[in-house]
């Protein structure tokens, strides 16, 4: 289950990395694209600005230069009222005047303000002929530029233009709240300024673009805050986080399918082979090795391919038993020894069989009613059943596996601890499993003989055993020498490949029969020694 978590999570994560690979790159892009396309627009609306002075000024000279050619050049009733038609013409020109070498105003059309203020800086002989200028009125942003033409004769003709000429379209909207623009005569003389920024716009990166003008001292300056560039795109970024979101569904769909489909293959194949029953018990001899004779046999599973092919429990077990596909696999394998050990077994009432359980079979009471189904009404008594339950990983529910044990035990079933020594047991664990026999693991047994550490182990299980009244069996016995140490610290049941491999049924019942041929030739040789002795005892007898 938990693999497929593991995959399951992987295919989400590589499906992430996958879709938002391309979301991010698309970020980046379209906010590059929001920069340049906003710095274009930018320019083209300060453009517009300058543009749009550059004409206004224009206008003006012209029609003051006109007004010169005609001879409107006095203050005169009649100038005026030509100076009242230029001003009616002209739409943007909102007054037309005349002023001295002072730059004081001598009069002015439409006579708003009769004051005789200055309103130009004094004439200067080398002064250009074109002056500009700025009123302080303001209306909307926008200053009232004031335009001269030099006369001559040190009065100069004046146009103020109105704030509305200089108007121009403020550019597209996503900039238009956000921006900033200003157009400025010489140094600082501002014609006009519009927008500004917000505070949201403060943390924002302001992108800044200067047009000049290359007619008159005249520039134009906008400014944008990137965050508000970044508006253009939006609707884009949208569409590319949908079409990511979707890429991850995708992406963690195929990966679904792509690492869930062999799982399930694997599972299909695994269920048919289970249903076919192809996997059956192996068995390998536990023996005394006392007298050499047969206590019994462990069952091993293997998996009998219907080529042939054996496959040991190492390559299924894990997968069998996190699928739960062993409790099914157990119970069919009991049910095959029932059928093939009846026979040996009921003629041998001594022989044990010795049946593997995992963790598991002690979540509930299950595996009783199996273990009952199979043996109850076999040739094998439960008295010749052993339970072998792994040290190695924890029993979740101790209270209710030492229930279940304890049935067993009332049955007559014997419950074995396997693989001693490895696991996290330890006494306590012994105790209150309440088990019969311990059987100790191969890594205590192989060192036996070389290693004098090992023995001491080996010796404190023996004693551990003898405590609680258990049984113990060695397992992975391979050389003589350990027999011999093992008879030493008091083992006597013994099993490993130096007696016998696993092995199928019909081998391990040939085997059964001749280890009990052998031990019988042993007894009769043994009783041919003893006569062998009475006779010399008694030919002693004879001579004595
Ligand atoms: P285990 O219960 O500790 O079984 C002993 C393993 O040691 C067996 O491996 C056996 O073939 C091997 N063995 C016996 N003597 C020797 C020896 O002298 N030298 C060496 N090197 N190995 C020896 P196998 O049959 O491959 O089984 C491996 C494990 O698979 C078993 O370890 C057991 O945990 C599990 N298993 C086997 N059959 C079943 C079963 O029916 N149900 C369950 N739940 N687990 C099983
Ligand atoms: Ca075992
Ligand atoms: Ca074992």
């Amino acid at each position: 289950m938990t693999r497929r978590y593991v995959i399951f999570f992987r295919a989400v994560v590589i499906a992430l990395v996958l879709a938002t690979a391309p979301l991010m790159a698309t970020n980046v892009i379209l906010n590059d694209y929001a920069v340049s396309h906003t710095m274009e627009e930018m320019e083209a609306i300060g453009q517009r600005y300058v543009k749009r002075a550059e004409e206004v000024i224009n206008e003006t000279v012209v029609t003051l230069q006109q007004l010169d050619r005609d001879n409107a050049k006095t203050c005169s009733m009649e100038d005026r009222t030509v100076f009242m038609d230029a001003v009616s013409q002209k739409g943007m020109i909102s007054a037309v005047g005349l002023v001295d070498a002072f730059g004081k105003r001598m009069c002015v059309v439409p006579d708003l303000d009769t004051a005789e203020t200055n309103i130009l800086p004094a004439a200067r002989p080398d002064g250009p002929l074109v002056g500009i200028g700025m009123l302080d009125k303001e209306y909307r942003g926008a200053k009232s530029a004031i335009v001269s033409w030099d006369l001559g004769n040190t009065n100069r003709l004046y146009a103020i233009i109105s704030p509305a000429a200089i108007a121009v379209d403020p550019g597209p909207e996503y900039i238009r709240s956000h921006r900033r623009a200003e157009l400025t005569l010489g140094k600082n003389l501002k014609w006009f300024s519009v927008g500004g920024f917000t505070s949201g716009d403060a943390n924002s990166e302001i992108l800044a673009t200067n047009v000049k003008s290359t007619r008159y001292p005249m520039e134009a300056k906008v400014a944008v805050a990137r965050s508000s560039a970044n508006q253009l795109v939006a609707p884009l970024k949208l569409i590319a986080l949908l079409a990511s979101a979707a890429m991850t569904v995708l992406f963690v769909a195929i990966g679904i399918w792509v690492s869930w489909r062999p799982e399930n293959e694997a599972n299909d194949e695994f269920n048919k082979a289970v249903r076919n029953g192809e996997f059956v018990p192996f068995y390998q001899p536990v023996m005394d090795i006392e007298n050499g004779t047969l206590r019994g046999c462990e069952v091993l599973m293997r998996w009998q391919r219907p080529t042939g092919e054996i496959i040991s429990p190492g390559q299924f077990m894990a997968y069998a038993e996190a699928n739960g596909h062993i409790f099914e696999m157990t119970r069919q394998l009991m049910l095959k020894t029932a059928e093939e050990m009846g026979e040996l077994y009921s003629q041998n009432p001594d022989l044990k069989l010795s049946i593997n359980l995992f963790a598991g079979h002690f979540h509930d009471r299950q595996v009783v009613a199996d273990l009952k189904k199979a043996y109850e009404k076999s040739d094998i008594s439960f008295q010749q059943v052993v339970v072998e339950v792994t040290e190695r990983y924890p029993l979740e529910d101790m209270d209710l596996a030492r229930k279940i044990i304890s049935e067993l035990q009332a049955l007559g079933i014997r419950v074995a601890l396997d693989d001693v020594g490895t696991g996290h047991g330890g006494m306590a664990y012994l105790q209150k499993l309440g088990v019969d026999i311990i059987k100790i693991d191969k890594m205590f047994i192989d060192p036996l003989g070389s290693d004098e550490n090992s023995t001491t182990i080996v010796d404190s299980m023996v004693e551990l055993a003898d405590n609680l009244g258990m049984g113990i069996i060695a397992e992975g016995v391979e050389e003589e020498d350990q027999i011999d140490r093992l008879l030493e610290l008091g083992v006597t049941a013994a099993q490993g490949y130096y007696f016998a491999k696993p092995m199928n049924a019909e081998d391990y019942i040939a085997f059964a029969k001749k280890t009990e041929e052998n031990a019988a030739a042993d007894v009769a040789q043994a009783d041919e020694f003893a006569y062998e002795e009475d006779m010399d005892f008694e030919s002693e007898e004879v001579a004595a």
